[in-house]
């Protein structure tokens, strides 16, 4: 019998599978057990709309057998079968293969990716047999046909023998070789553990006959091995189950067994969505930080099921970076037709899923803020830097989506706080959110800066994370109250004691001006201080950048040169001052000294790099002695 030619694309994808690398090749299985169960559902909605045909549950299953002395392993199901014509294009060429055409353009680059994240059908088995024969006879014909072939070279087809409706798949599975090793295809532990991986909730029973050892009848010490026919997979997935039916204990369980992470999750989120697009998830948000989270190596993502078949292990689109930390499972009948043959990216309800998703997980933190403070304190720890990320990305396109969610440590409550917190007990008279930034609270506490402030007996939040300031910096106002840091030159406290009179600021210009001339260049100016109290000295800062992002932005791997525009601020109150005037009267040399001592005293409040330490210690023996 002549053979016939696979199409050119056909052969191509064939060349790819025959050459794939050893991780991928065990999807064969979900791949044709996927199609087998599209065979049954085939069957199943035809009945549905034709009266004379009955669909009896029991009728319909897969089937498995693996026979060792052959080498082959076949996979049988009652599904609705393929005539001679269908078995010519359905198996000849690849009908409009969305993954594929992507394949065109990445050719063996990206080949192998796709295999393992879109399922690329029927071919895959060539990933391990040598040769394929599917024996099929289609619902409402008499006549089977064989479908045969051993590779790129073609396939035959010919007239065969099937009582049953329904098609058998006959891998004859490639001998093993000195790397690789293909026996494991053979083996029942091993094909049930692969059928439990990914075709756990196929809807239909998928049959194996498992056999066991026991006791012969009669026997008190001779076993015999008999074989018996197992439903291997669960059918009901956890996520199609009612969620009254469900314990705490389930979804902790489920979140073991998927391997989600070692800790017991915080919180699950169970969607049953019935809308626009339908789908169900379960959702979890972990306890503690996965060891690589804050890492480049970590990958976000959440597990994708097309009804019942997982097609993708981490399907990053569903999830915003923001909210990566959530793990979790999709599993969305909308996507059966369509999602493997298509690109995932453009897939329009995937994109609708992933925007109800956020939306879901974004009011399951809120009611937690809400109702269960503690738990959310601990989500807080582990995840919030993400959220102020979140803030800060892309320029900002989510703040009011995650303002709600932050919180910082709090100058009255001593603890985390919340924006909404903080502006409903804001004095009436007090125009502005303060805050404060350092490299911890205990630091943050002393910095002179914050006196005045909490004189006024306003609360400051203490930002201590390095990408807070960019966050608040990002949200500008929360209900229309802007954010003040304390160092920023404008406090907007109108309090008459505290400011220095214009005639004080006329009669020390021309000292200022001196000091900052002996700082040559360390800062924009020299001035009267309005919210020092008992603190001699502090820098602040004019314009957007504040020191301590300065500071940020030059500790990062490409450290940036920038500068804030600093202000070396003297409190005129203060004895000290007393001296420095005096020495601009007489001792010019003195008047260097103390302005050296007095801008590197600042530069330390603030954690900052004295220039040249050396310096400043011979500077203090000096008015020591
Ligand atoms: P896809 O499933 O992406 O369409 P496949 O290469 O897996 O691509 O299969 C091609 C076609 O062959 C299927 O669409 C289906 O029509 C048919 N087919 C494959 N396996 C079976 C089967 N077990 N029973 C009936 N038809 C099948």
């Amino acid at each position: 019998m002549a053979k016939k030619e696979f199409k050119a694309e056909s052969k191509r994808l064939l060349e790819m599978m025959i050459n794939s690398i050893y991780t991928q090749r065990e999807i064969f299985l979900r791949e044709l057990i996927s199609n087998s169960s599209d065979a049954i559902d085939k069957i199943y909605y035809k009945a549905l709309a034709d009266d004379s045909l009955v669909f009896n549950k029991e009728d319909y299953f897969i089937k498995l057998s693996a026979d060792k002395d052959s080498r082959t392993l076949t996979i049988s199901d009652t599904g609705i079968g393929m005539t001679q014509e269908e078995l010519e294009n359905n198996l000849g060429i690849i009908a409009n293969s969305g993954s594929f055409a992507f394949k065109k353009d990445n050719e063996a680059k990206d080949g192998h990716n796709i295999i393992g994240q879109f399922g690329v059908g029927f071919y895959s088995a060539f990933m391990v047999a040598d040769q394929v024969t599917v024996i099929s006879k289609a619902l409402g014909s008499e006549q089977a046909f064989k479908w045969e072939s051993q590779g790129t070279d073609g396939y035959t087809i010919e007239p065969a023998e099937k009582d049953a409706v329904g098609t058998d798949i006959i891998l004859q599975i490639k001998p093993n070789t000195e790397e690789d090793n293909y026996d494991e295809f053979l083996e029942e532990y091993r094909l049930k553990s692969i059928i439990k991986k990914y075709s756990d909730f196929i809807r239909f029973p998928i049959k194996m006959d498992i056999s066991r050892s026991q006791l012969k009848e009669g026997s008190e010490n001779e076993y015999e091995s008999v074989v018996e026919e197992q439903t291997v997979n669960s059918m009901v997935p956890i996520w199609r189950k009612n969620k009254n039916e469900l314990t705490e204990e389930d979804y902790n369980n489920f979140y073991n067994e998927k391997r989600y992470g070692f800790d017991k999750p915080l919180k699950h989120i169970h969607i049953s969505a019935d809308g626009a697009v339908v789908y169900n998830a379960i959702l979890f948000i972990p306890e503690s930080t996965p060891f690589d989270y804050y890492t480049k190596e970590y990958e976000k993502g959440l597990e994708l099921y097309s009804n019942g078949v997982l097609i993708m292990n981490k399907c990053g689109d569903l999830l915003p970076d923001y909210f990566s930390f959530v793990k979790g499972m999709v599993d969305s009948e909308d996507l059966s037709l369509n999602i493997s043959r298509e690109l995932l990216q453009h897939d329009r309800q995937l994109t609708l899923i992933a925007k109800n998703i956020k939306s879901k997980i974004k009011s399951q933190l809120l009611s937690m803020l809400k109702d269960e403070r503690e738990k959310y304190e601990t989500f807080y720890k582990s995840f919030g830097r993400q959220l102020k990320f979140g803030v800060y990305n892309d320029y900002g396109m989510e703040k009011d989506t995650l303002q709600d969610l932050l919180m910082f440590y709090s100058s009255k409550e001593k603890k985390q706080v919340t924006l909404a917190e903080y502006v409903e007990r804001m004095p009436e008279e007090q125009k502005f959110i303060y805050y404060a930034s350092g490299d911890s609270i205990e630091r943050i506490e002393k910095l002179p800066q914050t006196e005045l402030v909490l004189d006024k007996g306003y609360e400051i939040l203490y930002l201590t994370d390095d990408i807070d300031e960019f966050a608040i910096k990002m949200i500008m106002s929360y209900k229309e109250k802007e954010f003040k840091s304390v160092s920023s030159g404008d406090l907007g406290i109108d309090d008459a004691d505290n400011k220095p009179s214009e005639e004080e600021e006329n009669e020390n210009k021309g000292l200022f001006e001196e000091m900052q001339g002996i700082l040559s260049g360390k800062v924009k100016a020299v001035k009267a201080s309005k919210r020092l109290k008992s603190h001699p000295v502090c820098l602040s800062a004019e314009g957007e950048l504040s020191i301590e992002m300065e500071k940020v932005l030059k500790a990062m791997p490409n450290g940036q040169e920038v500068q804030a525009d600093k202000v070396l601020e003297i409190n005129i109150n203060h004895d000290v001052f007393k001296s420095l005037k005096a020495a601009a009267e007489g001792d010019k040399e003195k008047l260097s000294l103390y302005t050296n001592l007095l801008y590197n005293q600042a530069l330390l409040i603030e954690g900052l790099q004295v220039g040249d330490p050396v310096q400043f210690t011979n500077d203090i023996c000096k008015i020591m002695v």
